[in-house]
């Protein structure tokens, strides 16, 4: 294994790619907020397979929480995600401090519009501001690698739409590569939010992956039908949705049917004091990701 490299300013991040540039190796970049599991790992992996120097950032953004959310409890364990970096094949983690991404006098934002104006992005969840935080670090994190691959998970379904939109509008050079969740045994999606659930509320938040594929089962029976045959799986679980919707995969429009364009159906809900997320793309043909567009 090739050793890792502990990064903590942008200047030391550019002088330790500068000399893999030059010799014309690919750079990929797997942005994450630490307290790896299994579906970091796989992003990390995807990029081995495209690029020569896999970049892990590992920061836990605070632009992106809002009021009241859980910025101060997030868990952290910076040694335990650098062994697992490592193992996964990162070549180096850019582990920054605040103060060296928002420096004094930081006032510069990036807003993707529309988009972020719904699910997760909607006033009643966790408001535009939420994707702001993210558009804004991720557009740094890609002037400070210059990756040629950026790789994000499907999970965050909506966060993977929005970049798409951030990097055609600005013109970023990258490619940006998203992955499917990756899932416990029971369907749960893998979260760094997991670890809020207690026993019980482990076993009912599986509910949300049995939700969207009785959704996608009764795809036969309409928009309103399969988000019907969702919400009577949650509501058997005590599950009520922050938000289940369904909405074109491109334009996060309303959809109205499943026999046209690819569907996101989505949901959000609080279990215990977990915030979950999780989705599923219908496709008029049968794969269920994002990964092509
Ligand atoms: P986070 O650390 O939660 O900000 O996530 C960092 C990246 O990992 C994002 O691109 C997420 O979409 C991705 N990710 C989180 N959970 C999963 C999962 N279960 N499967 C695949 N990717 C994931």
């Amino acid at each position: 294994m090739t050793s890792l490299q502990v990064i903590r300013t942008v200047a030391d991040l550019r002088s330790a790619l500068e000399p893999h540039r030059r010799a014309g190796q690919l750079i990929g970049l797997v942005p994450t907020m630490g307290a790896l599991h299994a579906g970091h790992l796989s992003l990390i992996e995807a990029a081995r397979e495209r690029a020569d120097v896999v970049v892990m950032s590992l920061f836990v953004n605070p632009t992106q929480f809002g009021e009241g959310e859980d910025l101060d409890s997030y868990p952290r364990d910076e040694q335990r995600d650098l062994e697992l970096a490592a193992e996964a094949g990162a070549r180096i983690v850019f582990a920054p401090t605040a103060n060296e991404v928002y420096p004094q006098g930081f006032s510069t934002h990036v807003e993707v519009e529309g988009l972020t104006d719904v699910l997760c992005g909607a006033p009643t969840s966790r408001g535009a501001g939420h994707f702001r935080g993210v558009t804004t670090v991720v557009a740094k994190l890609l002037n400070m690698a210059s990756p040629d691959f950026v790789y994000f998970g499907q999970k965050d379904a909506q966060q993977s739409i929005v970049i798409r939109r951030m990097v055609r509008d600005l013109d970023f050079a990258t490619e940006v590569v998203v992955v499917p969740t990756v899932r416990e045994a029971d369907g749960l999606a893998m979260s760094s939010r997991n670890a809020y659930l207690d026993g019980a509320e482990r076993e009912r938040a599986a509910a949300l992956n049995r939700a969207l594929a009785a959704a996608s089962e009764n795809r036969g029976d309409g928009v309103e039908g399969a988000l019907g045959s969702a919400r009577a799986v949650l509501a058997d679980a005590q599950i009520e949705p922050e938000y289940l919707e369904a909405r074109y995969a491109d334009d996060l429009e309303p959809a109205e049917s499943f026999n046209g364009r690819p569907v996101l159906v989505a949901i959000a809900a609080r279990v215990g004091r977990a915030r979950l997320i999780d989705n599923v793309v219908i496709n008029p043909g049968d794969s269920a990701d994002l990964s092509s567009e």
